[in-house]
C-alpha cells in the first residue's frame, strides 16, 4: 500500500523506526510532501537516504510570501532530482488565510506553470477555496494531479475528476461524523482512488487523538474497503496503481486474463468488442478494480484453466473481457465444459450479440454449461441502442431481444442490465424484463465487477 501524502521531516523521532512501522503495517512506499522552504532540504535528505520514500517539492499557500525567483529556482532544480515526483503542495487556502490571497492565487498559478513546464503531476491543498482552484487550474491548463486530503462535497469531487484529477482520502472517512467525505469515497471511481494520512496531522479512528504516521494508513484503508464494499487488498490494489501511473513510481501491472474481485473470478478473454458503447470503460482506462486488463495477446484456453487453478475456490467464475467474451465462443465452451466437471459456477457477461457474430442460434451449444448470465440491453429502444452502444453491425438491438429470448430456455438465471444514461427509459428496460421473464438491474457508470 502506498501512503500519498505525509510529512516526514515533521517526525521528531528516528524516521527508520517510523518507516519500519509503515512497512510491517504493509506500506511498501511513502511520498512525503514539501510545504515550505526551510524543510526541504531536509526532506530531500530523508528521500535520499530511505529507497521506500520519495517527494514531491512545492510551496504550501501558507508560506507563498516566501515564493520568489529565487525559491522557484530553487523547486525547478530540485523537480530534476529522480526520486522528486511531483510539484506540492500547492494551492489555496482562505480558512487560515496565513498569506493574502491575491498572493496565494499568483504563487499558485506560478507553480503550477512550473508542474506543467516540467512535465510533473501537481498535489492540491484546496480549503474553502474550490471554484477559484478549479479556476487557476484551467487557466493553467494543468491536468496532472491529485486532491490531497479532499474535504469538498459529492459534485466538486466529480468536477475535479472531470478535469483528470485524482480524489485522495485521508483519515477524515473513519470518523463517525464524516458524512460528506464518507458520501464522496463511496461514490470517486476506481481509477481516481488515492488513500494518504496526511500525517503526522488527522490519525484515523481508533488512533484519533494521538499524532498520525504511515501506519495507521491501514485504518482508513479499512475504513474505504468496507464503505466501497471490496476488501482492503482491493483498496491496496486500486490506490497503488492509481499512484504508480500518477507518479510514475515502480512498474505497473501488465495485461491480467483473470482477475479476482471478492471472491468471483473475472476471465478476460478478449479486448475486442461489436460495440462502441459511450460509455465503455475501456476507452478511458486500461484498469478495472487495480487490475489492468488491457491483453497484450488473447488467452488459449490451457492459459485459462491454468490460471484458474480448483474452480471451487471462487463463489463464480465470469467470462467477460474488456470487449465482447462471445467472439470467442470456442474457447468459452472449452473452458466452461472444463470449470463444470471440476464442480464450478459459470456465468457470462455479454452484449447479446452472440448470434449475430456468428450467424446462427449458439445458446443450444451452451446448454449446461452456463449457470447464469447477465446480458447488457443498454436501451428500451433500436434508436437508442444504436445512439448509445454504436454498433458494428445492423439491428443489433432486435438481435440482442431475440437472444434474450433464446437464453432463457437454455441459461438458468438470466438478467438484462441497463446502465443509467439520462435517455434511457429505465422504465421501458423493465417493462422488457417482465415480458420476457427475465431478472432486471441498473448499472451505474462506473460499475465494473
Ligand atoms: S459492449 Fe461492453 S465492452 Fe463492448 S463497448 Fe459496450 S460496454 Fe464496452
Amino acid at each position: 500500500m502506498i501512503d500519498s501524502h505525509c510529512h516526514l521531516e515533521m517526525f521528531e523521532e528516528e524516521i527508520s523506526e517510523v518507516l519500519k512501522r509503515a512497512y510491517d503495517a504493509g506500506i511498501s512506499t511513502i511520498i512525503t510532501i514539501s510545504s515550505d522552504i526551510a524543510s526541504i532540504d531536509e526532506i530531500m535528505k530523508i528521500t535520499e537516504q530511505y529507497p521506500m520514500v520519495y517527494a514531491t517539492v512545492g510551496i504550501h499557500p501558507h508560506d507563498v510570501k516566501e515564493l520568489n525567483s529565487e525559491v522557484l529556482k530553487k523547486l525547478f532544480e530540485l523537480s530534476r532530482h529522480p526520486k522528486v515526483v511531483g510539484i506540492g503542495e500547492i494551492g489555496l487556502d482562505y480558512h487560515y488565510e496565513h498569506s493574502p490571497k491575491e498572493v496565494q492565487r499568483e504563487a499558485f498559478a506560478l507553480q503550477l506553470k512550473l508542474a506543467r513546464d516540467i512535465g510533473l503531476p501537481v498535489v492540491i491543498h484546496s480549503r474553502e477555496a474550490f471554484d477559484d482552484t478549479i479556476k487557476i487550474l484551467k487557466e493553467q491548463n494543468v491536468h496532472k494531479g491529485v486532491m490531497h486530503c479532499f474535504s469538498g462535497n459529492l459534485s466538486q469531487a466529480k468536477k475535479a475528476i472531470e478535469l483528470g484529477f485524482f480524489i485522495s482520502i485521508s483519515g477524515v472517512v473513519t470518523f463517525k461524523n464524516a458524512k460528506t467525505i464518507k458520501e464522496v469515497a463511496r461514490f470517486v471511481p476506481d481509477e481516481y482512488l488515492m488513500i494518504e494520512t496526511d500525517a503526522p496531522y488527522l490519525a484515523p479512528e481508533p488512533m484519533r487523538g494521538k499524532r498520525n504516521e504511515p501506519s495507521f494508513l491501514i485504518y482508513t484503508a479499512k475504513a474505504l474497503a468496507d464503505l466501497r464494499g471490496v476488501t482492503i487488498e482491493d483498496i491496496d490494489r486500486i490506490t497503488t496503481v492509481n499512484v504508480n501511473r500518477l507518479f510514475r513510481i515502480g512498474d505497473l501491472p501488465k495485461g491480467e486474463i483473470a482477475y479476482k474481485i471478492r471472491d468471483t473470478l473475472y476471465l478476460n478473454v478478449t479486448n475486442r468488442c461489436t460495440n462502441v458503447c459511450r460509455f465503455c470503460v475501456r476507452f478511458h482506462t486500461d484498469y478495472v478494480k487495480g487490475h489492468n486488463l488491457r491483453l497484450e495477446k488473447e488467452p488459449s484456453a490451457e492459459d485459462l484453466i491454468q490460471t484458474i487453478g480448483d474452480p471451487k475456490n471462487y463463489k463464480e467464475i465470469v467470462f467477460c473481457g474488456y470487449g465482447e467474451p462471445f467472439l470467442r465462443l470456442d474457447l468459452i465452451k472449452e473452458v466452461a465444459k472444463w470449470i463444470k466437471e471440476q464442480g464450478g459456477r459459470v456465468r457470462v457477461n455479454t452484449n447479446g450479440q452472440g448470434n449475430l457474430i456468428h450467424e446462427r442460434k449458439i445458446l443450444p451449444e451452451l446448454a449446461g454449461l452456463i449457470d447464469s448470465m447477465s446480458i447488457s440491453l443498454n436501451a428500451h429502444d433500436s434508436e437508442t441502442y444504436n445512439k448509445i452502444c454504436n454498433p458494428v453491425k445492423p439491428n443489433a438491438f432486435e438481435a440482442v431481444i431475440e437472444f434474450i429470448k433464446d437464453a432463457k430456455k437454455y441459461v438458468p438465471f438470466v438478467q438484462i442490465t441497463v446502465v443509467n444514461l439520462k435517455e434511457v427509459d429505465i422504465k421501458k428496460c423493465e417493462e422488457i424484463a417482465n415480458s420476457l421473464g427475465v431478472k432486471f438491474k441498473v448499472r451505474h457508470l462506473d460499475e465494473v465487477g
